[in-house]
């Protein structure tokens, strides 16, 4: 397969750069880069011209299934939303349900130029059902806790390692993390069963860290320490995906520099549920790699990348009042080579470079009155974070295969998984 015409987005000394280049893909890989391509005989060609070519983006914190809470319990604080209004839910969900949200997730990450996503939910096989059907990249898990019982508890470990032992090790595109639900929800049993796994199976933790004051006083009921001193008892060494991280001090910042993690920064979640916002420009500068993620849609809204990009950028400037701050180039980085790295992937995804894997979505850019909050054009990175949004991508790409082109997903029985909800 050969793009042809486009601007792609590429990640070049250590700068975002846009440049008319032409970009050949062959058995999943990106084998060419160059000014000027010639097609082979047959070989399929997609014109970019209009079209800005980059690197898919990658969520790197949702629970996917959650596409079921869209639209509900606004105005909630986090202990509240959780305990009175998502858990009692989630306990009746079955997993036909779990399994029809999830499908209509991943129509809505397919359709706004998510090529991977970091998972965290339950009824994991059928969101594994799900995926492997999509043909979309995914980092899964099965979410452990223990806050309501040993029973409970053991039910899930089992669960977990029957979801990981069932694996198909030939689908490279479906990945694991083991995930304890938060420091605030699990004892230290669950946290050493949790890093015991991570160290049998070679696998990252991916858990909640710092997303609200009230985990503050809880971490230390339960656990008797700081929450980045629990995070390094069980899990130093270990690779570490945080979501949220919204209440980090010095103190956390010193300690997590010491280990393996990064943050899962969802903006729009944090401030759905009144959390405030992370301090990333201070993390990036402390060394911590920041990527970004949706949450699930009860808290999150959408699972629009686009709109995690702009808020994420805009709203370092209600924290920092003439200061150095991060700007679009960053956040495009996040939304890609950042949450790789995160995801531990960054050898295969995460940017447009000769020898990676051709994660790639092509954004329409044609003077068009669709697009007419983007002309003049005169900043494509710009125009990208502040001005776009996920119904702009038009071609979406896993993998080396087509998963969406010209907005029409021809795999997947879209329109029955549109249709199936019940509408107010
Ligand atoms: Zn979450």
């Amino acid at each position: 397969m050969l793009i042809k015409n486009g601007k792609v987005v590429i990640f070049e000394d250590n700068d975002v750069k846009v440049k008319g280049l032409d970009i050949k893909i062959k058995n999943d890989k990106i084998e060419k880069i160059a000014e000027k391509i010639e097609p082979e005989k047959d070989e399929k060609v997609i014109d970019a011209t209009d079209q800005v070519v980059m690197p898919g983006l990658i969520n790197t914190h949702a629970h996917i299934a959650m596409s079921i809470f869209r639209g509900t319990f606004e105005g909630c604080d986090l202990y509240t939303w959780l305990n009175e209004k998502i858990w009692p839910i989630e306990a009746k969900l079955t997993e036909e349900e779990v399994y029809d949200a999830t499908m209509l997730s991943i129509v809505e990450m397919i359709s706004t130029g998510t090529t991977c996503v970091n998972d965290h939910y339950f009824f994991s096989e059928k969101i594994r059902e799900a995926l492997e059907e999509s043909k979309m990249r995914a980092v899964i898990t099965r979410v452990l806790m223990d806050n309501d019982g040993e029973k409970a508890s053991q039910q899930r470990i089992e669960e977990f390692i029957r979801l990981y032992e069932t694996r198909d090790e030939e689908n490279s595109l479906v990945t694991y993390t083991v995930s304890p639900h938060g420091l605030y929800t699990c004892s230290g049993k669950v946290l050493e069963t949790a890093r015991n796994l991570a160290l049998k199976y070679h696998l990252p933790i991916h858990t909640h860290f710092l997303e609200s004051t009230s985990e503050i006083a809880d971490i230390q009921k339960i656990h008797g320490d700081t929450a980045s001193n629990v995070l390094k008892k069980y899990f130093d060494g270990i690779p570490t995906i945080l979501a949220h991280g919204v209440k980090l001090n010095a103190e956390d910042i010193a300690i997590l520099k010491t280990m393996n993690v990064g943050i899962a920064h969802n903006p729009i979640s944090n401030f759905r549920l009144g959390c405030k916002i992370a301090d990333i420009t201070t993390y990036r500068k402390e060394g911590i790699n920041v990527a970004l993620g949706t949450d699930g849609q009860g808290s999150g809204n959408n699972l629009d990348m686009f709109e995690t990009m702009k808020l994420a950028a805009l709203a370092q400037g209600g924290i920092h009042e003439g200061e150095e701050r991060i700007g679009s180039k960053e956040v495009i980085q996040m939304a890609t080579i950042n949450g790789a790295k995160l995801l531990g992937l960054d050898d295969k995804i995460g940017s447009i470079e000769v020898g990676k894997e051709a994660d790639i979505i092509l954004v329409d850019m044609a003077p068009t009155l669709d697009n007419v909050k983007r002309i003049p054009n005169k900043d494509i990175i710009s125009n990208l974070v502040y001005n776009t949004e996920g119904s702009s991508v038009i071609t979406t790409i896993v993998r080396g295969k087509i998963l969406m082109e010209n907005r029409k997903i021809n795999h997947l029985p879209v329109e029955k998984i549109l249709r199936q909800w019940k509408h107010s």
